[in-house]
């Protein structure tokens, strides 16, 4: 395992779930966190846990539907550390409906923060890491990156898109390296988003296996800790009781 103390990491949607558990955990191994989301009272508590166990941490607002904001968010790291070494993009949201209930609002909205959003971040982060010689960029897709269900179509697009634009990432450059995470159904406020009755009812009985978000993050972990050449290009982590 490389040594990972001291790397400064940058991660959206840190405010509660998988981003939470990441920050929490890579903290731990000594790296530097800077943590985005729009809630930022949840962030400060994080932030303030982090720091009570001896970690660095910084806090900065971030929409990332916002191309600027998520360059400013890149700027914290880069402003406070000197660099950036990884970029989790992880904020995302999953409001199932069929497509026939016709939530066109809601399908913006997914395409806005789960693909538009991975793009400002690799847009953010990629002259940084370019200009440094070395980095890593983290996106988060999903099972449903790799299998569209009934509920989920729009949901999956964007996280086959998530997959697409980081195989294409990989292959254009090898200085830095490119990671997919692809979780099963985990423990988080992701179904919170879904406002459609029987999609919601569906995702209920789908997340009584649900796995630890620290499971989610060992997974980050392990593949920041690998070697500088050596690039986990994808990891699925899902429940051992879960079909899908
Ligand atoms: P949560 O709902 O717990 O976390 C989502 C995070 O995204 C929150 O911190 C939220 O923060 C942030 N977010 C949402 N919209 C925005 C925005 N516009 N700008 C900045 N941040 C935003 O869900 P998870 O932890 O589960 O989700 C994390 C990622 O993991 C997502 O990409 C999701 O698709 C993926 N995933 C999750 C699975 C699961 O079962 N949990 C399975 C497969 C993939 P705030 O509201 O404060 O802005």
């Amino acid at each position: 395992m490389a040594g990972v103390e001291g790397k400064v990491v940058a991660i959206t949607g840190a405010s509660s779930g998988i981003g939470e558990a990441t920050a929490r955990v890579l903290a731990g191994l000594g790296m530097r966190v800077v943590i985005g989301a729009r809630r930022t009272d949840q962030l400060e508590r994080l932030a303030g846990e982090i720091r009570a166990a001896g970690g660095d941490v910084r806090v900065r607002a971030v929409d990332v539907t916002q191309r600027a904001e998520v360059e400013a968010f890149v700027g914290v790291a880069e402003a406070e550390f000197g660099r950036l070494d990884v970029m989790v993009n992880n904020a995302g949201l999953m409001p199932l409906s069929p497509l026939r209930a016709l939530k066109v609002e809601e399908w913006d909205r997914m395409v806005d923060v789960n693909i538009k959003g991975v793009l400002y971040g690799v847009a953010a982060a990629l002259p940084v890491m370019e200009a440094q010689g070395s980095g890593q960029i983290i996106n988060l897709s999903s099972i449903g990156g790799h299998r569209v269900t009934p509920t989920a179509a729009v949901y999956c697009a964007t996280k086959f898109a998530v997959r697409a634009i980081s195989d294409g990432l990989r292959q254009e450059t090898d200085r830095i390296r490119v990671t997919v995470i692809s979780p099963g159904v985990t423990t988080s406020e992701l179904a919170s988003t879904i406002s459609d009755p029987i999609a919601r009812e569906e995702m209920a009985a789908l997340r009584a296996v649900a796995i630890s978000p620290d499971a989610v993050a060992r997974a980050i972990a392990y593949a920041i800790e690998q070697p500088e050449d050596v690039d986990v290009s994808e990891i699925i982590v899902r429940p051992t009781a879960s079909p899908h």
